[in-house]
């Protein structure tokens, strides 16, 4: 019999888990978690701070040895039985997500496939990693080369895609043999409880995977970068985090990957298939209200076929339903908070005191929840905002262009360089724009890039290093190499 929410968070833990252990904060302080389609309060947590940090640091450090030596085929086994269980449970995972984060529930039930993924794809992974031995060039010396655990891992996670983006941290971390202290984001912990109890329950031994749950982020993970017993930080976030957590992390030289912000462009070629576009567009903005670092933030069209594209695009957006995430027939849920909400209006207010008009949308309804309408903006002038911040809502600027060179130039005009979308019949110019264009990922034709089996990840102030596919598990392996004399 399916469980309610409430009966699903009930059966959660405390918020910080350490050693096998749910404990509350040493402080005794907790925090409150709270449902954005309505504001109520849904669960309170402990809130921890440094003494829980060093806690969990201590056991990630004293665990990790015996951990590495676990044989890869049993981690492999742990993360495929985690995907099985997930895989079961979607639905009540899928509840839960959207109760904290909003989302609508077929896009919860969407990350939960995507982020059960990760752990198959590093199930398979974990017990593939390579080894190298060969002769060096004048023939002297053997080199005997190997890639261990990198060792104890600090992973921090957004709140937008509360289960993916954790484990595509957590499913590379087991199948390379690194211990893991972990952080989610204050507003949508519940998820990844809900997953630590899976991993447990698929066999992930006490001490492994620790997890300090806090509304004060700085005074539980500064301690572990500090600690000296942390070797590498994986960090999922904005770029002003980011770039603080760099500096921290360079005082003890930690390893870090680090997937940062983005400001996407969309771009629509002349002799684009419009019905494709417009599918894309919708799926590179809409997905998750707008608030993914993937998101289609300038929708570059060319001046021929604005008024096509604008009206199909505007007709799109006015259909959707907006409403609370677990209710039937909702297509665009709240944002994540009221503060968000205010950003996307100022956005939206400056760029039309800037000359944008608005062809649909545009205004905050009155009511509960965080709620802010499907939007579309035309004639979005360069100087905007909305040009070089991420708007992480549900509004679409289009910005017209006259030449490939033209829209490569403005496409390229952001510090970011994580994804860019190219719309194009023609396969040379598709690929040739693909080529210019300075992000880690292209879309050609598809709104959508996300993909367990692909390396996910950006350039420029976007971030380091790559997450998934063949690649996601190097960044939790260390290269050693042997030398022995040929005799
Ligand atoms: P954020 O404010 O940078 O927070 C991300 C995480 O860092 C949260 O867990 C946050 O904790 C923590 N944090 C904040 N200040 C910290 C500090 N001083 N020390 C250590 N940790 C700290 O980002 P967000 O608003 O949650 O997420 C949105 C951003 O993430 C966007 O910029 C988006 O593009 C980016 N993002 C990137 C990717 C990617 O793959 N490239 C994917 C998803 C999202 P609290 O929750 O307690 O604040």
């Amino acid at each position: 019999m399916s469980r309610s929410v409430s009966e699903i968070i009930a059966s959660l833990g405390t918020g910080i888990h350490i050693d096998g252990q749910w404990r509350d904060a040493a402080s005794g302080d907790t925090f409150e978690v709270d449902n954005p389609a309505t504001g109520e309060v849904i669960a309170t947590l402990a809130n921890g701070g440094k003494a829980d940090a060093d806690a969990a640091i201590d056991v990630a450090a004293a665990k990790q040895a015996e951990w590495a030596a676990v044989p890869a085929r049993e981690r492999s086994e742990i993360l495929r039985r985690a995907y099985e269980l997930l895989t079961e449970r979607a639905e009540e995972l899928a509840l839960l997500m959207t109760t904290e984060m909003g989302k609508p529930l077929a896009e919860a039930r969407g990350e939960v496939a995507y982020g059960a993924e990760f752990f198959r794809w590093f199930a398979e992974e974990a017990v593939r990693i390579p080894g190298d031995a060969r002769l060096s060039p004048d023939g002297k010396t053997r080199f005997v080369i190997t890639h261990e655990p990198v060792g104890p891992c600090i992973l921090i996670t957004p709140w937008n895609f509360p289960m993916a983006m954790v484990s595509r941290k957590i499913g590379p971390a087991i199948a390379a043999g690194c211990t893991m202290v972990y952080k989610p984001a204050e507003l949508t912990p519940l998820t990844s409880l809900y997953v630590l109890d899976v991993l447990r329950e698929a066999g992930l031994p006490d001490g492994v995977l620790s997890v300090v749950c806090t509304t004060d982020a700085g005074s539980v993970v500064e301690p572990w970068i500090d600690s000296g017993k942390a070797r590498k930080l994986s960090f999922t976030g904005s770029t002003p985090v980011g770039k603080l957590l760099l500096e921290q992390c360079s005082r003890g030289v930690l390893r870090t990957s680090m997937e940062l912000g983005g400001n996407a462009p969309f771009i629509v070629c002349e002799d684009a298939d419009l019905d494709v576009a417009v599918d894309a567009a919708m799926a590179a903005k809409m997905r998750n209200m707008g608030e993914a670092c993937t998101a289609a933030n300038r929708i570059l069209v060319h001046r021929s076929v604005l008024p096509d594209f604008s009206a199909k695009l505007t007709e799109r957006m006015s259909a959707l339903n907006v409403g609370d995430g677990a209710a039937d027939g909702t297509d665009v849920g709240p944002l994540v908070a009221g503060k968000a909400v205010d950003k996307v209006v100022e956005l939206v207010d400056d760029a039309v005191d800037r000359g944008a008009e608005v062809l649909c949308g545009g205004s905050r309804p009155s009511g509960n929840g965080y709620f802010y309408p499907p939007t579309v903006l035309s004639g979005v002038s360069a100087e905007s905002q909305i040009m070089t911040t991420e708007i992480f809502g549900p509004v679409a600027a289009l910005v017209p262009f006259d030449t490939d060179d033209e829209a490569i130039e403005i496409a390229n005009a952001t510090e970011f360089g994580l994804v860019s979308y190219v719309m194009s019949e023609s396969l040379d110019r598709g690929l040739s724009l693909s080529e210019r264009l300075e992000a880690g990922m292209v879309g050609l034709n598809t709104g959508l890039v996300s993909n367990p089996a692909a390396p996910f990840g950006g350039i420029k102030q976007s971030g380091l290093g790559r997450e998934g596919g063949l690649t996601g598990i190097q960044e939790f392996l260390e290269t050693k190499y042997l030398a022995i004399p040929v005799r």
